[in-house]
Formats: structure tokens, C-alpha cells, sequence
């Protein structure tokens, strides 16, 4: 028996199909419509910005990690100028120039984003402004030029403002010699999104891997926008073969992290996986999946963040 709530629901996917069946323009109206009725993250964020000091810790002779509102920052001071990694969000742009200008007075360089969400990149305007060109993959220069809709959030993010972009683009990989060190910028295959990058400073043995870590709790994952949990596994995977022992890991958010901790992400992540790829395999739908728990044994570590575990395990079932 079809419950009235059942029918509502059928309905309104009903309605949502023929407006996008009857014209694109149609079809951004609702989810524009839909968005109205949730809270708006990116307002949110720079309002949450606005009231959220920066931390600045000490990694390495002249490079920092910067933690505010948004993801986790870092930087490289030196004679060649500041390479700034990732921009947090716009409101935050005063605080982080106070930021920087507590431990340097190098002039601005280079700034990079880990990958094209707001909460790295809504900063690039503001950073821009200030002296630094923009180094991405070519997919966050892609994703940031037209309208995205991460469905997750009910949001549709509109292009960036031409000064925002990244002006340097590359694919697979690129290294920079700048401040005595070796920058090495890697692509991840589509992990967290489909713009994702790490970045290893090699003498000073930081690398910052972006949003394909969230340390302590579960990930979110855009699905929207490329990301998949075999993906996170992979990039998991090819950071942990990047660092040793001593390697400091900045996570895309969370706090500082070691090796150790990202294997223990990893083993988390794999396991999850593979325990809704078998009930998935076996015919279970996502709410049975859901329903049987699968992150049970992790909640409690993993669970208390942005993510509960049913949430996750819906991520999960929906891009494996
Ligand atoms: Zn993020
Ligand atoms: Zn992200």
C-alpha cells in the first residue's frame, strides 16, 4: 500500500522530471527554488568567517598552517614570495593577510587551490587583489568558469567572477622550485571531486592533501562533482605513498595529522566500502543498506562531525 507520504514523494519527482524535461532554463528555476528552502552554505560560511579568528602553527622553518572558517590554509614564506594554499572563504581574506603579515613580509606570489569548492576558493578574489596569481587543476578553473550544483547542499553555485579563476592550469602534474624547496603539485583521480590535487612541499615534508582527507570524521563526497568513495580510497592511497613518518599532513579539514592517522582514514574508508559494495551487490536498496548499519563499528570515532554514519553510508551506497 502506497502511504500518502509515498505519493507526495512520487509526485514531486514527477514535477521535478517534467520541468527538466520541459526546458534547462525550467530546470534551474527549481533547483534555485529548492535551494531557497534550505539554508544557504556559502552564506552561512562567510557569515560563520566573519566571527572565526585564524590559527597560524608553525610546521616548518618557513612554512604554516592557517585554520579559520573555511579549509585548512597553508603557507610558504621566502624570499621568492608567499605561496598561499587555498583561500578560505571571501570574509575571510582581512583576517588572513593579518595572518600572514604577523610572520612575513615577503611579498604575494602564488596562490593554489586544493580543488574548486567555496570553502577553498571563495578567498581567490580577495587574494587576487593582493598580488597573487592562482595556480589549480584544470578542472577547478572548468567547474569555476560555469554554473555547478552540488546536490548534496541544494546548492547551485554560479561562475566564479573572471579575477577568481586560476590562471595557471595544469593536468597531471607540476613542480615548482620557490624558496629553497620543491613544490610538487599531483592530480588525484576523481576523489572528493574531480579537481582535487595534493601538495608536497619535499624538503620541509609537508604535504597538504585537501578535502580527500577529512581527518577524525567522515568525509563528505561530491558526487555532484566527480567524487566517489573508491575514488577517496585511491587518493587516500596515493598520499599515504607519498609521505613517511615524518610527514606533516594537512587535511582538508581537522586538525594536523601523521601518516598513521591517514592509514587509519584509509582502512576506515575501505571497510565501510566494502560492506555496502556487498549489500549493494546483493540487491539491497539504499534504504536497506542504510537501515543494516554499516558504519556501526565506526561511528563512535568517525561519526560526531560534519556526517552521521547513515548519511555517509548513503554517500557511500549511491558512488561505489
Ligand atoms: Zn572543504
Ligand atoms: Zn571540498
Amino acid at each position: 500500500m502506497t502511504s500518502a507520504m509515498d505519493r507526495r514523494r512520487f509526485l514531486g519527482m514527477g514535477m521535478a522530471a517534467s520541468a527538466v524535461a520541459a526546458s534547462p532554463a525550467k530546470a534551474m528555476g527549481w533547483a534555485f527554488g529548492q535551494a531557497a528552502q534550505v539554508p544557504d552554505r556559502v552564506a552561512q560560511g562567510r557569515e560563520a568567517a566573519l566571527k572565526t579568528p585564524i590559527t597560524t602553527t608553525k610546521l616548518y622553518d618557513n612554512v604554516y598552517l592557517l585554520q579559520g572558517a573555511g579549509g585548512n590554509m597553508a603557507l610558504q614564506t621566502g624570499r621568492d614570495g608567499l605561496v598561499l594554499i587555498d583561500s578560505s572563504f571571501s570574509t575571510s581574506v582581512p583576517k588572513v593577510r593579518e595572518a600572514i603579515a604577523a610572520v612575513s613580509h615577503d611579498s604575494a606570489e602564488a596562490l593554489i587551490n586544493t580543488h574548486w569548492h567555496y570553502d577553498h576558493t571563495d578567498g581567490n578574489e580577495g587574494m587576487r587583489a593582493a598580488g597573487y596569481s592562482i595556480y589549480a587543476h584544470k578542472n577547478t578553473r572548468e567547474r569555476m568558469s560555469t554554473p555547478q550544483t552540488i546536490q548534496f547542499f541544494h546548492l547551485v553555485m554560479p561562475p566564479s567572477p573572471a579575477p577568481a579563476l586560476p590562471s595557471i592550469t595544469f593536468s597531471d602534474s607540476m613542480q615548482a622550485w620557490h624558496n629553497g624547496d620543491s613544490l610538487d603539485m599531483v592530480h588525484f583521480d576523481p576523489a572528493h571531486t574531480d579537481t582535487d590535487i595534493y601538495i608536497h612541499f619535499q624538503k620541509a615534508n609537508v604535504l597538504h592533501v585537501g578535502d580527500i582527507w577529512f581527518n577524525g570524521f567522515y568525509p563528505f563526497i561530491d558526487e555532484s562533482t566527480g567524487g566517489a568513495i573508491s575514488g577517496m580510497i585511491n587518493a587516500s592511497a596515493k598520499a599515504l605513498a607519498v609521505a613517511d613518518g615524518s610527514t606533516k599532513i594537512i587535511p582538508g579539514h581537522g586538525p594536523l595529522g601523521a601518516k598513521a592517522d591517514l592509514q587509519k582514514y584509509h582502512d576506515m574508508l575501505s571497510a565501510v566500502r566494502d560492506k555496502v559494495a556487498a549489500l549493494k551487490a546483493g540487491g539491497a536498496s539504499e534504504q536497506e543498506v542504510v537501515a543494516k548499519k554499516p558504519t556501526a563499528d565506526f561511528d563512535a570515532a568517525w561519526g560526531k562531525g560534519m556526517l552521521g554514519g547513515d548519511v555517509f553510508a548513503g554517500i557511500v551506497y549511491r558512488t561505489v
